[in-house]
């Protein structure tokens, strides 16, 4: 039985990995030759490739199950993980292009894995079923594709529902910077580093490996004068106007541009079709081809790992029948995967909605986001929460929790908000330094 696996992401990389210890042969197809040595990896194609990345604990979890020795080659490569007084593993401190050329050296040395370059250009199909890839031109045969070129892969789109989507409504601009005492930080205030909550945007400095960290400011967009935040000078005023991210970067050189991001979606796709049966008998999507959250929750690797780890254990119980895999994980991935896309939605749509201006609304259902940061005033709600934040649990497991959370907000109280200027101000602050005007601070 032949595997081809489109993609060396995350994703496939994982999947190829953890098939491949259980004997499976698998072939791993991408069209990034990989690093050049220590040399700056340009990774076209993967938009978020240098963007801020945290990883949460289960991306430790899943990879101490299915790569052996993966997270002390991460741990001695520089990064962080950062755990909870029970010893549960809460976040992995490292920077996305460091977490994968561990994972491609990992998988370079798998025993029955064979990493290969080139673009594929579509699925071969058989009447209905896919029976290969098609990489320039030229026809590989599989006896099962899996298809894990992430959100920006084309190469199974067309071949079945097209799914759901709903936009993230975030614009962003994110620059990654290295301290020059790389054991003297800023202030942190959670497991990723310092996530700070502004009178409509968020700012977050990401704390990575090796003394780096990256600054990241959130809006929704709509104000044209944050566009300017993509300018380095205007970025370093932004920032500055924010003290307690102001902190961090005093101590700090920039190493990256300010690499501006928006136009996001929550999506998922499902492949079954209304009877039941895979859309593509021979094809199975895994990885943001599924599944896509908006990336301020920092869940998308976790989704992903984990929709590769049942992946894999269905492949493993039923190696010759992946129509059969491809039903039970399409079930698996609505009950697993696609409540945590629609939680997105939700928290997203009601995150905009307070962003322009609007209070917390008590006559409705609260997003999981006010439920857990209600725990800010309610401390019985602490514990409760934990599960959720953590990923343990789904988000239906904080239903339970509306009440006491509305309690919380129907007293008046509100999330505090961090120093800094307001979004209008930001606004103002970013429309001044663009025009050479004194910029007070
Ligand atoms: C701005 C941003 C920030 C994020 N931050 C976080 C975070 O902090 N934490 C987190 O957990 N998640 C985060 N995410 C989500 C995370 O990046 C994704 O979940 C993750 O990349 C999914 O991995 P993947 O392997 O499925 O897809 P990808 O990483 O997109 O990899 C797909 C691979 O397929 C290859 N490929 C695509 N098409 C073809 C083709 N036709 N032929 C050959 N190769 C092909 C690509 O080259 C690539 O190597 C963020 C996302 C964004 C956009």
């Amino acid at each position: 039985m032949t595997t081809v696996v489109v993609g060396a992401g995350p994703t496939g990389l994982f999947t190829a990995i953890a098939l491949a210890r259980r004997g499976h042969d698998v072939l791993v197809i991408d069209r990034d030759p990989g690093p050049a040595g220590n040399l700056t990896w340009r990774r076209r194609g993967v938009m978020q490739f240098a963007h801020a990345h945290t990883f949460r604990g289960p991306v430790v979890d899943a990879l101490q199950a299915e790569i052996p020795g993966g997270v002390d080659l991460l741990v001695g490569a520089g990064a962080t993980v950062v755990r909870a007084d029970d010893g549960t593993a809460v976040a992995l401190r490292c920077r996305r292009e460091l977490f994968e050329r561990v994972l491609r050296a990992v998988a370079s040395r798998q025993h029955r894995l064979t990493m290969v370059t080139g673009h594929v250009d579509r699925v071969v199909l058989d009447g209905h079923r896919a029976v290969g890839v098609r990489v320039h031109g030229t026809r590989v045969s599989a006896d099962l594709v899996i298809d894990a070129s992430g959100r920006a892969g084309r190469m199974s789109r067309g071949v079945g529902h097209v799914g759901e989507s709903a936009p993230c409504g975030a614009a962003y601009v994110t620059r990654q910077y290295r301290l020059r005492d790389v054991t003297a930080g800023g202030p942190v205030n959670g497991p990723i580093g310092l996530s700070l909550s502004l009178s409509g945007y968020f700012a977050v400095a990401f704390v990575h490996d090796n003394g780096t960290f990256s600054i990241t400011i959130t809006h929704d967009g709509t104000d044209p004068r944050l566009r300017l935040l993509r300018h380095a000078a205007v970025h370093e005023a932004a920032v500055r106007a924010i003290p307690m991210l102001a902190e961090w970067i005093d101590r700090a050189e920039p190493i990256t541009p300010v690499l501006p991001g928006a136009g996001l979606h929550n999506s998922y796709r499902q492949q079954v079709d209304d009877n039941g049966r895979p859309m593509v008998p021979g094809l199975i999507a895994v990885g943001d081809s599924v599944c896509t959250t908006t990336p301020l929750a920092g869940r998308g690797v976790t989704l992903a790992f984990r929709q590769a780890q049942a992946l894999v254990e269905l492949l493993h119980r039923r190696p010759r029948d992946p129509v059969t895999v491809a039903v039970q994980f399409d079930a698996w991935c609505r009950d697993h995967v696609r409540p945590w896309f629609l939680d997105h939605v939700h928290c997203d749509g009601e995150r905009l909605r307070r962003w322009a201006g609007g209070d917390i609304d008590l006559r409705r259902r609260l997003p999981s986001d006010l439920v857990v940061a209600a725990a800010g005033a309610d401390a019985s709600l602490r514990a409760e929460v934990a599960a959720y934040e953590r990923m343990q649990a789904l988000p239906s497991d904080l239903d339970r929790l509306q009440q006491r959370a509305l309690a919380v907000y129907a007293s008046g109280w509100r999330p505090p908000l961090a120093a800094g200027p307001t979004r209008a101000e930001l606004g103002e602050l970013c429309a001044q330094c663009a025009t050479g005007q004194p910029v007070p601070l």
